[in-house]
């Protein structure tokens, strides 16, 4: 495993060599959705950004065992202690039990991972799957001193952690500045400082979702799960933990003082941190509202899109991005995304095109090189395809009898590209040229249905026939319905 890969470390705020703690074998835990709602753009990204670095870090030999939970229980309203239950209240506003929505909207979100060719997870753990391990988590956290029972509830003392810890070395707040921005809500009164969290509710009398616990029957706190759920499948101390940048506080801060207060020190040991999709400069978030989801997208089902965006045109305009880059949603990105997907496209499919002959004008080696070199720079994905594209550029002339390459050079482009574009970018070729011709030729065979119908309401019964058996000597097997007529095409 001869590699330079360096990773932003969000903790020690630096690119670092990534090093695992046991070769060939790499752990890397990502946060997952909170399965109450479709999943739109904002989802999208951190899964794709992890996925490219499954894929990576597989491709370069590792054994990667890929964690991403499914938080179905503890997610409150607002990311807070007080509140609803994101998937509870959803159940309560629709008249199911919880784990129907839960089920309903991971299957569609597994769906909507598929076609955009993010690769699943080695193991995808669900909180209320692991109702025992967080109890187990709370218990050595009150064991070590670090928590405290109010009401039938455990909190978290943040204040005592800090004097022999410091909380808020991952985000950079301090105890101070958190204090001042911790809003009072109903039933703080139960905290010893603003700043604590809960560790396990007791559930109020209308809270569905509950479980036995020695301090109350009630439910665990969101930051339970990821500590616990890492810690059963990656161990103590694990490589990598993944998620989103609005993650940082107070869900991986919190995970990280979980983790010190139970077991002394931290479990992870790089914290990498995707940023933001923004719309008009705002968050994408199910909670704020503003967000399209990503089969409105493929659809082009939303009043803010102009057109409907193919999977992959989605997912290389994410790829476009830095992954700790912001991203701004526009039609016109996305149609540029599309254009420049196409141009990509159609130079790997140029590849077959090319006849090889017996000197290379062209030089191709340093291609794979310059993108390795891109991708061990934090995983620099735009820089790896502005690579590509300049060997679009090569091949395009190749084509065009501008260059000419030897059959060892177009199998070492071939490669690089196959390697690049499919296998680590993981971009796919969809609606080959083939297919929309049989979309334009199938409307075609509308439109001659349709004149047939005009003909037989005109009683042009002659018209009629003849179209039918026209399309029937050609093999179209023609079915006259209420609605009009449907055909399939027997080959
Ligand atoms: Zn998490």
């Amino acid at each position: 495993m001869e590699h330079q890969l360096t990773i932003y470390n969000t903790l020690n705020r630096k690119k670092e060599l990534f090093v695992p703690l046991h070769t060939p074998h790499v752990g890397m835990y990502v946060c997952g959705p909170t399965v109450y709602g479709d999943a739109h753009l904002g989802h999208a990204r951190p899964a794709i950004t992890f996925d490219l670095l499954f894929r990576y870090l597989t491709h370069l030999g590792y054994k990667v065992r890929y964690v991403r939970n499914i938080t179905d229980v503890g997610h409150l309203e607002h990311d807070a202690d007080e509140g609803e239950d994101k998937i509870g209240k959803k159940a309560r506003l629709e008249e199911l039990e919880p784990m129907e929505i839960v089920q309903f909207y991971l299957n569609r979100y597994h769906k909507a991972m598929e076609v955009l060719n993010v690769l699943p997870p080695s193991i995808e753990p669900h909180a209320s799957g692991h109702i025992i391990e967080q109890i187990q988590l709370v218990k050595e956290i009150l064991h070590n001193g670090y928590a405290y029972e109010s009401e039938g509830s455990i909190y978290f003392d943040v204040a005592k952690y800090n004097k022999d810890h410091h909380y808020g070395k991952l985000s950079g707040r301090n105890l101070d500045d958190v204090l001042n921005t911790t809003r009072e809500l109903d039933g703080q009164g139960e905290k010893r400082n603003p700043a604590d969290f809960a560790l396990w509710k007791k559930a109020q009398p209308e809270h569905i979702m509950r479980w036995p616990s020695p301090w109350s029957d009630g439910f665990p706190g969101w930051h339970c799960e990821c500590t616990a759920m890492g810690k059963k499948y990656l161990g103590n101390h694990f490589d990598i933990h993944g998620g989103g940048m609005d993650l940082i506080f107070p869900h991986h801060e919190c995970e990280i003082a979980q983790s010190v207060a139970s077991q002394g020190d931290d479990m992870v040991h790089y914290w990498m941190h995707n940023n933001m999709i923004t719309i008009n400069g705002t968050k994408m978030g199910k909670s704020l509202g503003n967000f399209i989801t990503l089969e409105e997208f493929i659809q082009g089902s939303h009043k803010l899109l102009s057109q409907a965006y193919s999977p992959m045109t989605i997912r290389f305009f994410i790829l476009q991005a830095h992954y700790r880059s912001t991203v701004d949603f526009s039609n016109e990105a996305l149609q540029a995304s599309e254009k420049g997907l196409s141009r990509l496209m159609e130079a790997v499919n140029g590849l077959d095109k090319i006849t090889p002959g017996t000197s290379s004008t062209v030089e191709t080696k340093s291609l794979r090189t310059k993108c390795y070199e891109a991708m061990n720079d934090d995983l620099n994905s735009p820089i790896v395809i502005a690579h590509l594209f300049d060997g679009a550029k090569i091949i395009n002339n190749i084509i065009a009898g501008n260059d000419t390459i030897t059959l060892d050079d177009l199998n070492d482009l071939k490669e690089t590209f196959h390697l690049f574009c499919f296998d680590i970018l993981g971009l796919k070729r969809e609606n080959s040229s083939d297919e929309k011709r049989e979309i334009a030729f199938g409307k075609v065979v509308d439109m001659l249905l349709e004149q047939r119908l005009i003909a037989k309401a005109n009683k042009d019964w002659s018209t009629s026939d003849k179209i039918r058996n026209e399309l029937t000597n050609l093999g179209f097997e023609i079915k006259d319905t209420k609605e009009g007529s449907e055909w399939k095409l027997n080959k």
